[in-house]
């Protein structure tokens, strides 16, 4: 039998309805497993640790983060694999944190949650948590078959540091536009073997333990303009920027633009050039509309989602990478998170 520890988190998975306010608010853990008796079908042993205070999805900080680590941490030789439920809002920026926090993984971590409660009686609750338990379960050659950090909604397990949340509506509320899926679940699970993370089998897990928030995302728009720029770069502390631009990575060829980022270049700022579109890459030159940033050694987010690269830039930073190396390692693929 395999072992599963349970991390719940909080989100609409475990919220009731507050019928005085009509509003949704988490609830206690015990009551959410009491509502499940399928998982007692299941062919593995399952603990589970609960958020002292589970919270909305909304109120997610790093504290949270390096706490499900640390706790991944301290049941990795007990457990076979980890199933996170967490609210959707922001399950893909802790999705893509973890990843980055956990270096060689050799388990699987799914995070998983729902659009509805589950105790609704259309709840997408109960097959998104059977499933990640299962494919938090699946073994060959008494190794996990997944060992790295996934996200399981609505019949799909994907990378977690390649999603993004683009539905507030529908029960199929991740995508994954830059990386093909690595499990689909029909009558069978399929699993996508081509597409698992091959981790070096050498190398022993590494639980990085500080995140360095000071990073800011800009988002262009037209009519974004040179004081609204330059109050950005002015941010105290401030160590990096994701502009999010463009298309393939384009922005205004304006002066202004071009003066305000040399500075903050020279203040010894990171700006990273991701895209605002959710798929496709950034590829720096291939209009005139990004030649400007190229020449700034702006550093290139390629095909990296914007959860990913915010979470990423928080790691780097955490762990100290140099000025002089870092726009090769943020360049590089580090847990699958760009192509
Ligand atoms: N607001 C909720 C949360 O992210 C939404 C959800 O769980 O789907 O915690």
């Amino acid at each position: 039998m395999t072992k599963i520890l349970l991390i719940y988190t909080g989100g609409t998975i475990g919220m009731i309805r507050d019928y005085k306010t009509e509003s949704l608010r988490p609830f206690n853990f015990d009551k959410l497993l009491q509502n499940i008796p399928e998982l007692n079908q299941l062919d593995c042993d399952i603990d589970s640790f609960s958020f002292e205070n589970p919270i909305d999805s909304s109120n997610i900080n790093t504290t949270h983060w390096l706490k499900i680590a640390s706790v991944i941490e301290d049941g990795y030789d007990e457990y076979d694999g980890f199933v996170v439920l967490h609210g959707s809002d922001t399950m893909s920026y802790s999705a893509s944190a973890l990843s980055f926090l956990l270096e060689n993984l050799s388990k699987p971590v799914i995070f998983t949650g729902s659009q509805l409660p589950i105790g609704d009686l259309r709840t997408d609750a109960k097959e998104n948590l059977i499933t990640s338990i299962q494919i938090a379960s699946l073994q060959q050659n008494n190794k996990s078959v997944v060992q790295e950090v996934g996200l399981y909604f609505e019949y799909k397990l994907y990378r977690g540091n390649r999603t993004t949340k683009l539905s507030a509506e529908h029960f199929e509320a991740f995508s994954s536009l830059n990386y093909p899926s690595l499990i689909e679940s029909g009558v069978h699970l399929k699993i996508f073997y081509d597409n698992l993370f091959k981790r070096n089998k050498k190398k022993k897990l590494i639980v990085h333990k500080k995140l360095d928030s000071n990073v800011v995302i800009l988002k262009l728009f037209p009519g974004f303009n040179s004081s609204l720029l330059s109050s950005f770069i002015n941010i105290p502390n401030l160590k990096a920027v994701i502009l999010e631009t463009y298309g393939a990575g384009n922005a205004p060829t304006e002066d202004w633009l071009i003066e305000n980022l040399k500075i903050a270049v020279e203040k010894g700022i990171h700006i990273i050039n991701v895209t605002q579109c959710s798929g496709g890459s950034v590829i720096m030159g291939k209009y005139d509309t990004s030649k400007h940033l190229e020449g700034l050694q702006v550093i290139s987010g390629k095909d990296i989602t914007t959860e990913s690269a915010v979470t990423k830039l928080m790691y780097m930073l955490g762990v100290g990478v140099s000025s002089k190396l870092f726009k090769t390692v943020f360049e590089t693929s580090l847990r699958g998170e760009m192509s």
